[in-house]
């Protein structure tokens, strides 16, 4: 491709709605633009890279069995209302009207359609194994679309579906999707994890979550540094040692003035006590409804694991100044003690001797608290934040906190939609069971801005290789001297009939103009024909990543160049 006539408008002013850096670069670098809140454009470089992505997922779906189809990405209702999610499902679902007054959605996941398609089209278990799959756009309505490609109200994913006989089967095809995945992002080149999403009540690991590493990710991950677990730290598992309990008297309860002692801290130091003595009550809104969470004082309430255990939809901190118009609590002088509110406990709560809590009076805390004894909650469990000074729950290790970006999520279903929506084939022994299913997602578009906020530095986007829109950049820096450019072209025709992705800098522009645009786009081989060629009859190839350089006869340079090349993209596969 003729750089001259591709639409690639590069700017050199950061974007300052731009706050994270792979939003900066794809703007910067003409990959994308904005349309409105949460939608883009893609741009032709912007296409090219995307549909690298693509082209990886859909080859290693093939070569694991997966079948693509494409299915509408405008819903009907009803079969929402059949699954129970068109009350479930949220705001995120977008919802409108035919001319028929018939209700409709914007997908934004297509579990619905598939099984629909399922119960019509697979009968017998002689079909079965079945794993479909396809990469489209979706719609979701998110509350704060932001951060560029990473969080986009339309954007493209690769979702598949398996249908399985038994839950053994089911099992196996969750595997065979789990190693794929693996080797979708190991062929992307990039530096990711599979962690544990899910420890659910099913038991075992049947959802996990792929993420890149990247100190810009939205999710945080605890890694073992022993064993193989990792985890979201929102469903991290928190183990309790099995000696915790502490040996003490329990002492009558007590009411004492702290005035202006709304921190736990404060508390502690003010009644010569530690933080972990502090019972913490916090106050959130459950699909509305108000709940006081407790963990102790040097804890945090993690509130993904407070909505799973009370099996919300939707938990949210309340704010401060509701508090005291929703429920007539004093803030900061909560407790659990007759709060008159549903009260959720972490396990470690409930091994507390003798803590301090609020009194909910204001100004005043209780000493010597005793759960069980001066309150019984209504539900106790795992909802405190992991930190890295807990075991890991597998095998006792240490834990390591880091940052990562969710690019992909498999996950066991079960039965849960075919029931709902009467999907059925018949087994061998001639009776009608439910169709066990999985699904398993990849946000193809997230991908490209992963692979940026990895691969970056001061200049522009770094790309691996896999992804690059293109591998090799050719500047031509004597478009004025026409043996140069003659000399440049032939390059560039030459790397195109090996194969590779060219692109061709045939702009009348200054040579730093052209270097510093080939930064910026991240173009993992560049090659210069300019003066050395002139001089020397030799050019020159520069590696983005390294700024390795070499220079190298023009003759036999394609060769050694698509050498390189190859060898490098084989090694990733
Ligand atoms: P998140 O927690 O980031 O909102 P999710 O759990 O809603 O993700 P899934 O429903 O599992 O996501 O969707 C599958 C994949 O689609 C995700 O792993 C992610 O890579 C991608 N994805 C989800 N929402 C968006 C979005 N708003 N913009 C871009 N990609 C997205
Ligand atoms: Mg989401």
């Amino acid at each position: 491709m003729r750089y001259s006539q591709m639409l690639i408008p590069t700017t050199r002013e950061n974007p300052a709605e731009a706050e994270v850096v792979s939003h900066r670069l794809l703007l910067r670098g003409g990959f994308i633009r904005k349309l409105t809140s949460g939608l883009y454009t893609f741009l032709p470089l912007g296409l090219l890279t995307l549909q690298k992505v693509a082209a990886i997922v859909r080859e290693e779906m093939n070569r694991a069995g997966a079948q693509e189809l494409l299915m509408p990405m405008v819903q009907p209702a009803d079969l929402w209302q059949e699954s129970g999610r068109w009350q479930k499902y949220g705001a995120e679902l977008l919802r409108f009207r035919d001319r028929h007054q018939r209700d409709y959605c914007l997908g934004p996941t297509h579990e619905e359609v598939i099984t629909d398609l399922a119960r019509r089209e697979l009968r017998s278990y002689r079909q079965l194994p079945v794993n479909l799959y396809q990469i489209q756009t979706k719609f979701r309505d998110e509350i704060r679309p932001r951060f560029g490609l990473m969080r986009c109200r339309e954007f493209v994913m690769k979702d598949a579906y398996s249908f399985d006989v038994s839950d053994e089967a089911a099992s196996k095809s969750y595997e065979v999707m789990r190693d794929a995945y693996h080797r979708i992002f190991r062929r992307c080149g990039l530096d990711f994890r599979a962690v544990e999403a899910d420890t659910g009540t099913i038991g075992g690991s049947f959802s996990h979550e792929f993420m890149v590493l990247a100190d810009t990710g939205e999710d945080t991950l605890v890694i073992c540094s022993h064993c193989d677990y990792a985890a979201n730290v929102e469903k991290a598992r928190v183990a309790l040692p099995e000696d915790g309990m502490a040996q003490e008297e329990m002492a009558p309860m007590a009411r004492v003035a702290t005035p202006g002692m709304k921190k736990v801290e404060r508390v502690a130091g003010f009644l010569g006590t530690t933080p972990d003595r502090v019972i913490k009550t916090m106050l959130y809104l459950a699909d509305g409804e108000p709940v006081a969470a407790l963990v102790r004082g040097d804890r945090e309430v993690q509130s993904v694991k407070l909505k799973n255990l009370l099996g919300a939809t939707e938990v949210e901190p309340m704010p401060d100044d509701e508090i005291w118009q929703r429920t007539k609590l004093p803030a900061g002088y909560m407790g659990p003690v007759n709060i008159g509110i549903r009260l959720v406990a972490d396990q470690e709560v409930m091994r507390m001797v003798n803590a301090v809590a609020g009194a909910n009076e204001k100004g005043h805390h209780l000493t010597g608290v005793n759960p069980g004894r001066d309150f019984q909650p209504d539900l106790t469990g795992d909802l405190r934040q992991i930190t890295t000074d807990d075991p890991c729950p597998e095998c006792g290790g240490s834990l390591t906190l880091t940052e990562g970006i969710e690019v992909g999520h498999i996950f066991k279903l079960g039965t849960g939609y075919s029931e709902a929506m009467k999907a059925t084939f018949q087994d061998r022994d001639g009776t009608e069971k439910h169709f066990v299913m999985g699904c398993y997602g990849i946000g193809v578009s997230r991908v490209v801005a992963a692979a940026i906020e990895q691969n970056h530095d001061e200049h522009g986007i770094i790309f691996p290789l896999p992804l690059a829109p293109f591998q090799v950049i050719v500047l031509n820096l004597g478009v004025n001297s026409e043996a140069t450019s003659r000399a440049a072209e032939q390059i560039y025709h030459d790397l195109q009939a090996a194969g590779l992705d060219v692109l061709y800098d045939d702009r009348d522009e200054r040579p730093g103009a052209k270097f510093k645009d080939a930064d910026l786009i991240g173009i993992p081989f560049r090659v210069t024909v300019g003066r050395t060629w002139e001089k020397e009859g030799k050019i020159e190839l520069r590696r983005r990543a390294t700024g390795e350089t070499v220079t190298m006869d023009y003759d036999g340079a394609v060769g050694r160049i698509s050498a390189m090349i190859r060898d490098e993209l084989a090694g990733q596969r």
